[in-house]
């Protein structure tokens, strides 16, 4: 068996990381799972700029690899990634000073081994598609849905990461029903600022809703006990979520859609506004594109990210 990758996935509140055994193609080909070794988290120190954070990341990689040799390590990262450069571009106010930060080169004199970087939800999405609901499809969309709005497009095995590595922005697409809602990113009228997580809890406060239901947990929990204007904001939110996708769908006919993140936890109004909103702008041609719960599971995007790493290794 080859040596595995250490796969580090640097979020807003968590840095996990593992060992990862079997993400090379040929495992995905054969249908042979990844097995994950040593996973482990820390808290990310996310106030205190990118030095911190990154060491926190090292050492916690550090305490992962203890004793193994590792063949490379690939990082998944929030914020906007240059991964032939191995840096950040943009990133919002969650981690402190990110933009701009060189992720590669610390990583590389640490460990000494290839460094591979990549985009969060484009790693999520290409872990899904190599080792998920992607398996033996041709493409896939993946579709987060929790505290933003992210995708991924993944054709052949490939994350399609765009010119800027901003590609899967799909929270950032204007839709009716978002008229007139600040979105994160500063736009008027995206998705994300209706119909994430915090979206739809300032959507059912405008509504009306109890002022008790201040976060998605109690929200999720009113509508389930039948309260009528928590089921309205997700069905508000969902039939959105599915007009973007059906729209997308027009555009990228992937073969088919995952759905991940907190929001799909919500349960079936959410879901069956996701199908009208489909129903209502998918083309007949699209239409019947399956949209499946997302199934590689919680650590998919360190599976994504060691995939990648196996990919920029240098033919043998
Ligand atoms: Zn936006």
């Amino acid at each position: 068996m080859s040596d595995p990758v250490l796969a580090l996935d640097l979020g807003g509140t968590k840095i996990r990381g593992a060992l990862v055994h079997g993400a090379g193609p040929e495992e995905a080909l054969r249908g042979t799972a990844p097995q994950l070794e040593r996973v482990a988290e820390v808290a990310t120190p996310a106030a205190a700029g990118p030095d911190a954070i990154l060491s926190a990341a090292a050492d916690l990689a550090e305490r992962i690899r203890s004793g193994t040799t590792v063949r490379a390590v690939g990082l998944s990262s929030a914020g906007v990634i240059d991964s032939g450069r191995g840096r950040v571009t943009h990133a919002t106010a969650s981690l402190t000073g990110w933009a701009g930060t060189d992720l590669r080169t610390p990583l590389s004199r640490r460990f000494g081994v290839p460094v591979s970087v990549l985009n969060d939800v484009h790693a999520h999405g290409l872990g899904e598609a190599r080792f998920g609901t992607g398996r033996e499809r041709a493409s896939l969309l993946l579709v987060a849905v929790g505290t933003g709005i992210g995708g991924c497009h993944v054709i052949e095995g490939r994350a399609v990461i765009g010119s800027h590595g901003a590609a899967g922005h799909v929270g950032h697409v204007p839709v009716p029903e978002a008229d007139g809602v600040d979105c994160p990113c500063g736009r008027i009228g995206h998705l994300e600022g209706l119909a994430s997580g915090p979206g739809i809890v300032q959507l059912a406060a405008r509504l009306g809703a109890d002022r008790s239901l201040q976060d998605g947990r109690a929200l999720a929990a009113a509508a389930a006990a039948g309260d009528e204007i928590a089921l309205e904001a997700y069905r508000i939110a969902g039939l959105a979520t599915g007009r973007v996708i059906g729209a997308l769908l027009n555009v990228l006919d992937p073969e088919a859609v995952a759905l991940t993140g907190g929001v799909p936890e919500a349960g079936a109004p959410w879901h069956d506004a996701v199908r009208r909103g489909i129903a209502q702008e998918a083309m007949d041609v699209v239409a019947s594109t399956p949209v499946l719960a997302a199934t590689a599971g919680s650590h998919a995007a360190l599976l994504g990210a060691a995939a990648r790493a196996l990919d920029e290794l240098p033919a043998r």
